[in-house]
């Protein structure tokens, strides 16, 4: 159906896309200081699908807002496509986050008086693309992750999966080349869950490098690689073995009809 790229696949950047070197964020609270990352060294390569997992307070969310360019490491460096962006002020920060990283959260943070085809072009109005294009992007994203037949349907007519779906195709609009989710099935069943799985191993497949968080092991494992946080410090990190393809796991998972 595709012979265009959804996002972009440049074969000739360096294989690391993420690079970050002895991490740390420090969090001032009046008189007291949280120190929530503490030295987190790590790359991520093209292509990876990276879940990482760790108890609650372990500085996983302070981790992805820094590789998202949401946030800024108090000290260390980062490198998002060989780009140091540790000194990249707020607006140098939004710019480069625009281009190349898409961001899935918990809750799906839609316009409800929106449509979803006007929801995923939300992202394209801080670029220079003309109307026309927007749409079409808009549209190519719903029908990646399976929504080209609800491009006319408001949040309130979804289900909390579609929802879902919706906001990773908000993240996608832009053509990214990295899938930030920070538990992006905190909110669904298990079953909705695996579907959003079954999208990120396509979108994986496809080229794209994700990196999601998650407190469930079973969401873990349909990723490549595995990292444990604790204490703001990387404990763990293991390649998954055998991992189960979301589609194959839904076809043995009951449907809500049965
Ligand atoms: P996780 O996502 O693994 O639950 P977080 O990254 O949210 O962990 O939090 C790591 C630590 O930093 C925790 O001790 C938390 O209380 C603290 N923290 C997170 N965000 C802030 C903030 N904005 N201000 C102060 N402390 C914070
Ligand atoms: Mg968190």
């Amino acid at each position: 159906m595709e012979s265009k790229p959804a996002f972009n696949q440049i074969q000739e950047m360096p294989a690391a896309v993420l690079r970050v070197e002895d991490l740390h964020k420090y969090y001032e609270l009046g008189e007291t200081r949280v120190h929530a990352l503490r030295g987190v060294s790590l790359g991520i390569e093209r292509g990876e699908f990276v879940a990482i997992m760790g108890a609650s307070g372990s500085g996983k969310s302070t981790f992805m807002n820094i590789l998202g360019c949401l946030d800024r490491a108090s000290a260390g460096r980062y490198f998002l496509e060989g780009i140091d962006v540790s000194q990249h002020d707020k607006k140098a920060l939004a710019l480069i986050r625009n281009q190349k990283i898409g961001f899935v959260f918990q809750g799906f943070n839609l316009l409800a008086r929106t449509t979803a085809l006007e929801n995923t072009e939300l992202p394209t109005l801080y670029t220079k693309i003309d109307n026309l294009e927007r749409k079409k992007r808009a549209s190519e994203a719903l029908a990646l992750v399976g929504l080209a037949d609800r491009a006319q349907h408001y949040p309130s007519q979804m289900s909390g999966g579609q929802q879902q779906r919706v906001a990773i195709a908000r993240a996608l609009v832009n053509r990214p080349s990295i899938l930030l989710a920070d538990e992006p099935t905190g909110n669904l069943d298990s079953r909705t869950s695996v579907e959003i799985l079954q999208i990120l191993q396509d979108l994986n497949d496809k080229g794209l490098t994700i990196v999601l968080v998650t407190h469930e092991h079973d969401i873990a494992e349909f990723a490549k690689r595995v990292l444990v946080f604790r204490d703001g410090k990387i404990r763990k990190d293991d390649p998954v073995r055998d991992r189960p393809r979301a589609a194959e796991v839904l076809k043995a998972l009951p449907t809500l009809e049965d």
